[in-house]
């Protein structure tokens, strides 16, 4: 199973909503959560459902409910280490194109001071969560499959 990674969310849940959250079976995520099947010129993917204001739905009025659960992506992604991994024209562009990404860039930068600077060096020298890679995905998801 994947670890999460230990962000300080506090009651945040600004990466669960307005997000697309692939499932990778290959990842250990369990196909029987509530998803749609898209098909695209790569294969089918399997996307978790989403309620009609965006949510995803699992979450709960107490935040995500399947915790365990909860696909890879969900988990290890770091809105802290996402904020870190582009420079600031980039996110800029990014928030531009799709203004959900400012709350997470809000949430990134607002706990900041939680990774140590050998861990934001590491960050900023290395763009590699997968859920940030996921999260180019589901971009190109949105284009291709009119999601
Ligand atoms: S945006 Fe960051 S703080 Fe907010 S729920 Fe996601 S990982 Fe947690
Ligand atoms: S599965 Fe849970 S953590 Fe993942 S987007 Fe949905 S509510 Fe958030």
């Amino acid at each position: 199973m994947t670890a999460r990674v230990p962000v300080p969310c506090n009651g945040c849940v600004a990466c669960c909503r307005n997000e697309l959250v692939v499932l990778y079976p290959e990842h250990g995520d369990d196909l029987t959560l509530e998803h749609d099947k898209v098909d695209t010129p790569h294969g089918p993917l399997h996307v978790l459902k989403q309620r009609e204001n965006g949510d995803c739905f699992y979450l709960g009025p107490q935040g995500c409910t399947i915790h365990d659960r909860a696909p890879a992506i969900c988990k290890v992604f770091d809105c802290r280490r996402y904020f870190l991994s582009m420079p600031r024209a980039e996110r800029r562009q990014l928030a531009q194109r799709n203004g959900a990404k400012i709350g997470i860039f809000e949430a990134g930068h607002a706990r900041l001071t939680s990774l140590t600077d050998e861990e934001r060096r590491e960050a900023i020298n290395q763009r590699s969560m997968t859920r940030a890679v996921a999260i180019s995905d589901r971009q190109w998801l949105r284009k291709t499959a009119g999601l």
